[in-house]
């Protein structure tokens, strides 16, 4: 059971909120749905590269991922992944949606060790503005 009005939850036999004296509703109501995305630091680097290299796996691997620079805000904003991209002002935040954490941290582990093939694959500096 749920409040309408404030969103707090109770358990079955409770009809009104302590709180707002609102009667309580069956569902969960739309606009109380905390299903937002939170996102947790998990990696922190300058390496333009190995940013690039994260982007890709966590993509392939579908992790909800979000890339956060603190000098230089929107840096990997759609369009901006071109000449002059590979100077970055700073260590990158690598944020994941927090429900793909764990998976993220291995996958992470991984490229650390060598796991992935990354020189193989990767293209040149050059290629990069057409890389994605
Ligand atoms: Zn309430």
């Amino acid at each position: 059971m749920f409040c309408p009005k404030c969103g707090a939850e109770y358990i079955e036999g409770i009809y009104l909120c302590a709180d707002c004296q609102e009667p309580l509703i069956a569902e969960d109501p739309p606009k109380n749905k905390k299903d937002y995305i939170k996102f947790v630091t998990v990696y922190e680097t300058g390496d333009a590269n190995l940013i690039l290299f994260i982007k890709s796996i966590f993509e392939s691997e579908n992790i909800i991922y979000y890339l956060k620079n603190e000098a230089v805000q929107d840096l990997f904003g759609a369009g901006r992944l071109g000449a002059g991209y590979n100077v970055l002002a700073g260590p990158v935040e690598v944020q994941v949606d927090a429900r793909c954490v764990e998976k993220a941290k291995e996958l992470l582990a991984q490229i650390e060790k060598g796991e992935f093939e990354i020189l193989e694959d990767f293209p040149e500096e050059k290629e990069l503005k057409n890389y994605e």
